[in-house]
């Protein structure tokens, strides 16, 4: 027995996804879905905006709208979503992490009291799932020696393809913050359908800033974490995804560069 067996699944524990991550890449911008559909289906997740506009944060019930110009602002009820993902969150564990009282020795960083990098965090938290075949929520609560966030520009038609449009991206180093770091890991054989691996949006505890995040540090928090063994997918009901041509979607690399790039 392991102190992390908690996060066996159980069964009737079910993500959501709302369009594809291939959609995306090929410029599906245009929302689809609207956020009380979305919400619905679970009070925890990501997405994106409308046209682009902006990283959403599904946090305790609530979409928070990331965008370009480093606000945050709710999305209201009017919010139509091209993409997202969301589970209803009951986490199985929280552990302590970083100079968090009680974390366990793997989990309190550096020996001379140094934040956990996004490395070594990752490498953790793979080393307590009990299987990477699962997808799991995760949700981070804390203080963040640094957080690197992006947020998409908003775009117009004609769209063009989502690496195109993420070479002008806005990034920016929040420094040291407090808030939630939101999202899921996905297995590898899920990429184009979801994002493979660790996909994590941040949002600080003032709801002023947040966005995809890039790069972080841990000084001090709670992880706390799900497992899901059941997977959902809504396709969008449009004629033009019906018409789109996906066969030459070679989109492993792409995705990468986008979604899971560091800078
Ligand atoms: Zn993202």
């Amino acid at each position: 027995m392991s102190a992390f067996d908690a996060l066996l699944p159980k069964i009737g524990v079910n993500i959501t996804q709302f369009s594809l991550i291939h959609a995306l890449m090929a410029g599906f911008y245009d929302g689809v879905f609207p956020a009380p559909q979305v919400l619905a289906k679970g009070d925890f997740g990501l997405g994106c905006g409308h046209a682009l506009n902006g990283e959403l944060v599904f946090v305790d019930g609530q979409i928070f709208r990331c965008t370009s110009d480093g606000s945050v602002s709710p999305a209201d009820e009017s919010e139509l979503i091209p993409f997202a993902e969301v589970v209803n969150f009951d986490p199985s564990i929280r552990v302590p992490i970083g100079a968090a009282e009680g974390a366990p020795a793997a989990f309190d960083g550096g020996p001379d009291g140094s934040p956990v990098t996004r490395d070594q965090f990752e490498s953790l938290v793979g080393g307590i799932m009990p299987s990477p075949n699962m997808f799991y929520a995760i949700r981070v609560d804390g203080v963040f020696d640094r957080m690197r966030v992006r947020e998409p520009i908003r775009q117009h038609h004609p769209f063009r393809p989502l690496v195109e449009v993420m070479q002008t991206q806005n990034e920016s180093e929040l420094g040291r913050t407090s808030g939630s770091l939101v999202g899921f890991w996905a297995p590898q054989i899920y990429q184009g359908v979801s994002v493979a691996g660790f996909h994590l949006h941040y949002l600080d505890d003032d709801r002023a800033v947040g966005g995809h995040s890039l790069e972080y540090s841990i000084e001090s928090a709670t992880l706390s974490m799900q497992a899901i063994s059941s997977l959902t997918l809504r396709l969008p009901h449009t004629d033009e995804f019906a018409t789109a041509d996906f066969t030459q979607a070679d989109a492993d690399l792409a995705i990468r560069r986008v979604e899971s790039s560091r800078s």
